[in-house]
């Protein structure tokens, strides 16, 4: 029987143990991969297939990449969601009895990315860990690019959309977990990759059972009880962690001390932002584009440093709850605004600070190379001018002062022992400074002497010898030698050994120059021997020190955000906000921040608004196409989301009540993928917010119910302002063209009518884009269209319905004269091809008038023809063919219910 050759045998037993991963063995120069795993590569990467003997009958499908090359390889895989194992030999070849030791020696997966082009400057890379059993879900996640790591539980009610919520927020790239939950078995079901666009992977029980789970918390973060970790209110997050820790060391394999601090936190510290919410509100990246431009973050984000960048985008997506904490940050916003010197200089110092939280992480993984220390003393030097900047400051900046570590004694070392320019490579030497290390020194005295020595042979012995062109060079074959050109041999003395013939010239050799060459490459040799032990071992002592540069780190990263919260202020002219707990809105002269800075030649039109529990609850705001609804209930949302993450916000004066969660249902936004419908998206939605919000949660509603038909939709918004009003008394801003519900104020207490003004003038309208109280008499929704390039013909004639509408109703209206004729027609052919699709013209004119009435915006029919139009269609429903008596009956006791429930009876 054929057997795998042993290569191959070994090759199978470490695949085996690493099932779910691409493989990369490395054999030679190359890392290569077999059979599945070289099928999915060669397709992926577009990379050769081709085969190797195996040993048994048909040769095993191979491809492979060069070593030199892999990472940019591995990117590409891990950028498509694939998990990456490392095969590296693990003993040094010479010394290998047989077939050299291979062994996995690290896993790479979307959520363990450390140092790679993969990783976003300004962005955190999460691994998270979610465990689930009948209490609720415990969290865990991990950034292992910093070293930041975070723990919550989840309990009590709606329990799957605060897990979403969550998700969203941290916006992991990877997912691992274990669930106990008897409903939820499989967090596959939740189409977490589609709506993250991240990788899950299900665990196995045992990583999450509590004792392990202890065991694996008190070994990475160094304690013998759980006590001092913060856990006592999250008991889950405990199994969550433990998850997360045991997958880092299965996929590291190695001990990660960067990781030695964990932020235990409960979700009700910071306000809850759903994603849809987070999407609408545009918050880090617009909805159209994706991109950062045109979001919030785009504004708000004027840091210097990498660290700063992310903290500022975690601020935005948590803002606070606790008026105390969002004062803390105001006041210290305001003292960098006021102080203009003080912000010049600091954002000089902070310009030349590098990621000190990554070059950390890379320094205890044991990646950084010279340069990234050389990066490390470079921003430490800068630390004594940022703290001596900070001296007189008060409250949070003055904490700041205090938490800055200027790590001298890391930057004084790193000065001593490393070249200013060094090379990237750590083998090929010229890494440490001279005077570090005597035997160094010595070593490339060694070398620098007999290279002068050989720089100096050059002269005498053209001197000597009479050959005015010789040459002294050296190749990596025959090392040093003496080139004399054909037309000088004659002169070339017999102690020359001839090494080499060209086509001009010949090489020659001496035993000085071979003794000197011996002694320079030996000395070479050594020293980049000595050098690369002498940086691993810098490298470690400063790993040693890593939570005083992570301490510092994240001092800077936080001024750095204050600082940009005050530069922003500063160039926009934002207002400091009064922030507490009194539950009322008041803004004045409020701009949307990002509207207004992405206008080319018009001036923002500012608006007030005033939102509370009392005369001003809900908001009821009617106005034309295009005249600036959603912008206006957006700044509002924003506004307060600004000052709640302690930013100055642009407005001439505001005081904010706190909000405890801001709810959107904003725009048609289809998720066809997952298989709902617009109108289906938008009630589940609409379900959402009136079972989560509370009366301290702000809800943007914009056009609720224009998905379906307007007497439906008509209905539903009334009803939603109702149960708003007497059930969940959250501060409401709601946008319509149903101008019925204007109705409401006076007769809902807290409903307020407010419309945007248009001026008109002739047929054109303007867009005064002022919200004044009062509701819109008018749509322009034709003029809007005619605005924006509808066909002149459609129009006139929408003009014309538009007219006989509001003269008569639907049922009365005339059909164009012109349709008219080529309906004739049609009928005509229709009749003669027997066709009965209704795709087909007809003559019947209640059909026509039916296509007629589902074109007409809503606001252009009356309630009543509304109602009457509903009965008719579902009278026109009923095939009498299939209808029983009682069914009949029944058809006819609905239909009168459906008339007696609006006071106007459809009379
Ligand atoms: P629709 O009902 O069709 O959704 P809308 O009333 O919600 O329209 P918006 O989308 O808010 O209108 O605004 C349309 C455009 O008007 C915005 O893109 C913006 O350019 C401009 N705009 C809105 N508000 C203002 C303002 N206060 N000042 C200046 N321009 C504004």
């Amino acid at each position: 029987m054929k057997k795998l050759t042993p290569m191959m045998q070994q090759y199978m037993d470490i695949k085996n143990k690493y099932q779910d991963t691409l493989l990369l063995f490395r054999l030679g120069d190359f890392y290569e991969l077999f059979f599945e795993d070289a099928l999915t590569a060669a397709r992926e990467l577009e990379i050769t297939l081709t085969g190797r003997d195996c040993g048994m009958e048909e040769r095993a499908p191979m491809c492979g990449v060069p070593h030199h090359s892999v990472d940019s390889y591995i990117d590409r895989l891990i950028t498509k969601g694939y998990k990456v194992a490392i095969c590296d030999q693990v003993e040094d070849a010479s010394q290998a009895v047989g077939i050299v030791k291979r062994d996995v020696v690290r896993i790479i997966t979307p959520g363990t990315i450390i140092d790679t082009k993969l990783l976003e400057e300004k962005k955190n890379n999460y691994l998270m860990s979610i465990f689930g059993d009948e209490r609720g879900w415990g969290i865990a996640y991990v950034d292992i690019s910093t070293g930041e790591t975070f723990s919550t539980e989840i309990t009590g009610e709606n329990l799957e959309s605060k897990l979403l919520d969550e998700i969203g927020k941290v916006q992991p790239k990877e997912i691992i977990y274990y669930t106990d939950l008897e409903k939820v078995k499989d967090l596959k079901d939740f189409s977490l990759e589609k709506k993250f666009s991240l990788v899950v992977h299900p665990q196995p029980q045992w990583c999450y059972e509590e004792e392990y789970a202890i065991g694996q918390l008190k070994g990475q973060f160094n304690v013998m009880a759980l006590d001092g970790l913060g856990f006592h209110t999250s008991h889950l997050g405990i199994h969550a962690t433990g998850g997360l820790i045991d997958y880092l060391s299965t996929t590291q394999k190695r001990f990660l001390s960067h990781i030695n601090k964990i932020n235990v936190y409960h979700i009700s510290e910071t306000m809850v932002l759903d994603l849809t919410t987070r999407t609408n509100l545009e918050l880090t990246e617009t909805i159209r584009s994706r991109s950062k431009k045109g979001s919030l973050l785009w504004v708000l984000d004027k840091t210097q440093t990498a660290m700063g960048g992310r903290m500022i985008r975690k601020w935005i997506e948590e803002p606070l709850l606790n008026p105390i904490k969002i004062n803390q940050r105001l006041d210290a916003v305001e003292a960098l605004k006021d102080d203009l010197l003080l912000r010049q200089e600091l954002k000089e110092y902070l310009k030349n600070v590098y990621d000190l939280e990554r070059l950390a992480a890379r320094i205890s993984f044991g990646s950084a190379n010279p340069r990234d220390l050389v990066a490390l003393e470079n921003s430490i030097q800068q630390l004594p001018s940022i703290k001596q900047l900070l001296t007189s400051q008060k409250g949070l900046i003055e904490n700041l002062y205090h938490h800055l570590d200027c790590l001298e004694d890391i930057g004084s070392l790193i000065k001593r022992a490393i070249v200013e320019d060094p090379p990237l490579t750590l083998k090929d030497g010229g890494i440490i400074q001279k005077g570090y290390n005597q035997e160094v020194d010595m070593l490339q005295r060694a070398t620098t002497e007999g290279k002068e020595w050989i720089a100096t042979l050059e002269g005498e012995e053209k001197e000597k010898t009479g050959i005015k062109n010789l040459k002294v060079g050296f190749n990596k074959v025959f090392g040093y030698y003496l080139e004399v050109t054909k037309s000088y041999l004659k002169l070339v003395p017999d102690s020359y050994q001839r090494k080499q013939t060209l086509a001009n010239c010949e090489r020659f050799i001496t035993p000085e120059l071979k003794e000197m060459e011996s002694k320079i490459l030996g000395a070479e040799e050594k020293v980049m021997v000595l050098e690369y032990q002498l940086f691993i071992e810098i490298r470690e002592k400063i790993a040693k020190e890593v939570q005083r540069i992570q301490k510092t780190a994240s001092s800077i990263a936080e001024l750095d955000a204050l600082f940009s919260l005050a530069e922003v202020a500063a160039e926009n002219q934002y207002v400091k906000p009064q922030v507490n707990n009194e539950g009322k809105i008041n803004i004045k002269e409020g701009r949307h921040p990002v509207v207004e800075k992405m206008l080319d030649h018009e001036m923002f039109i500012t608006n007030d608004s005033i939102m509370d529990h009392k005369n001003h609850q809900i908001s009821i705001i009617t106005g034309p196409n295009m005249a600036g609804k959603s912008t206006y209930m957006r700044q509002v949302a924003v506004i307060i989301l600004m000052a709640q993450i302690g930013s100055f916000i642009p407005a001439e004066e505001a005081t904010i009540g706190i909000v405890d969660r801001i709810f959107t249902r904003v725009g048609a936004s289809d998720d066809l993928s997952q298989g709902q419908s617009t109108f289906m998206v938008e009630m589940s939605e609409m379900a959402n917010i009136l079972n989560c919000a509370t009366a301290n949660s702000l809800l943007i509603l914009d056009e609720i119910g224009r998905g379906t038909s307007t007497f439906d939709g008509l209905s539903i918004a009334w009803s939603v302002i109702e149960h708003i009003s007497n059930n969940v008394k959250a501060k409401t801003l709601f946008s319509t063209h149903y101008h019925e519900l204007t109705e409401l104020e006076g007769k809902i207490t807290g409903v307020k009518n407010y419309r945007i003004s248009v001026k008109e003038e002739g047929e054109d309208i303007i867009f005064l884009r002022k919200v004044i109280e009062g509701s819109a008499d008018k749509s322009y929704g034709i003029q809007v269209a005619r605005l924006a390039g509808l066909p002149k013909e459609v129009i006139n004639r929408a003009n014309d319905i538009l007219l006989q509408l509001e003269e008569n109703d639907i049922a009365k209206v005339e059909i164009d004269p012109t349709a008219q004729a080529r309906e004739v027609a049609a009928t005509y052919d229709s009749e003669s091809s027997n066709a009965t699709d209704d795709t087909n013209i007809t003559t019947d004119t209640s059909v026509t008038l039916d296509t007629i009435a589902t074109s007409i915006t809503p606001q252009q029919l009356d309630f009543n023809s509304m109602l009457q139009q509903s009965i008719l269609d579902d009278l026109k429903e009923i095939n009498l063919l299939e209808t029983t008596p009682i069914e009949a009956l029944n058809k006819l006791a609905q239909l009168q219910k459906k008339l007696s429930q609006f006071p106007q009876g459809g009379k």
